[in-house]
């Protein structure tokens, strides 16, 4: 219903404006997060964003497959895609053809193969070093102390460019909980950016503990429920994003 999409939109825009007024932070990016949602659900809120007046609503996605097919559906729109999902290195040529940034980098190989197949003609690929903050075992990402590493190797890379760090902290059911984890972040994100002032953007928080994270310095927050509404409980799709 676009009625209710357009109220939802107004209600995360101002839960965002007013979780930085209170952190006295800039606005962060939303990043609309479409898992299992179809095509025309993220037009119509494409469409109200864009006469919001943002030039290209940033949109983000956890498969590539289906990234693709809704890119295809989609590509009228000025629509800026990020793929927030893990990354599997035989999927890297597609990725880095399809999307505008890569959220989920968190191993040297991955690196490489993004470089080699981002297509000559497009600007360099926008990278964030996806960070296991919680130290979960069955969790993606690196290891807090691997950073630096991954940082310097993208960097490295001139089809590549390195914007930063991403988070998914654990799932603590009191998101004052998390705020521990997105402090832990905040530092690693200052550490880099001494090194790397490209590294402008952090990326955590959701449709849960957007305001926490905002808190704590998120630039960018990906919001899906609190936009779209629940996500049917299709536990196929749960296990997969897992
Ligand atoms: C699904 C997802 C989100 C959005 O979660 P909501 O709670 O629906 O806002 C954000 N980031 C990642 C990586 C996700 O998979």
């Amino acid at each position: 219903m676009p009625q209710d999409t357009a109220q939802r939109l107004q209600a995360v825009t101002l839960r965002i404006v007013n979780a930085a007024r209170r952190a006295d932070r800039p606005v962060p990016q939303l990043l609309a997060v479409g898992k299992t949602r179809d095509a025309s659900e993220l037009a119509a809120l494409c469409a109200l964003r864009l006469a919001a007046g943002e030039p290209r609503p940033a949109f983000g996605e956890n498969y590539v497959q289906e990234a693709a097919a809704k890119a295809a559906a989609l590509a009228d729109g000025p629509i800026e895609w990020h793929l927030i999902g893990h990354l599997q290195s035989n999927k890297a040529r597609q990725a880095a053809e399809l999307f505008d940034w890569v959220q989920t980098v968190d191993r040297p190989r991955l690196v490489a193969a993004l470089a080699r197949h981002r297509p000559a003609e497009r600007a360099p690929l926008n990278v964030l070093v996806q960070v296991n903050i919680d130290d979960e075992e069955s969790k993606h990402g690196c290891r807090p102390e691997d950073v630096p590493g991954l940082a310097d190797a993208i960097a490295a890379q001139p089809r590549l460019a390195l914007r930063g760090l991403m988070a998914i902290p654990a799932p603590h059911p009191q998101p004052e909980r998390r705020r521990a984890a997105f402090a832990r972040m905040r530092a690693a994100f200052e550490a880099l950016a001494a090194e790397y002032p490209q590294a402008d953007t952090l990326s955590m928080g959701m449709s849960d503990d957007l305001e926490e994270a905002i808190a704590e310095g998120a630039t960018l927050v990906r919001v899906g429920t609190a936009l779209f509404g629940p996500r049917p409980p299709d536990n196929a799709t749960r296990a997969r994003a897992e």
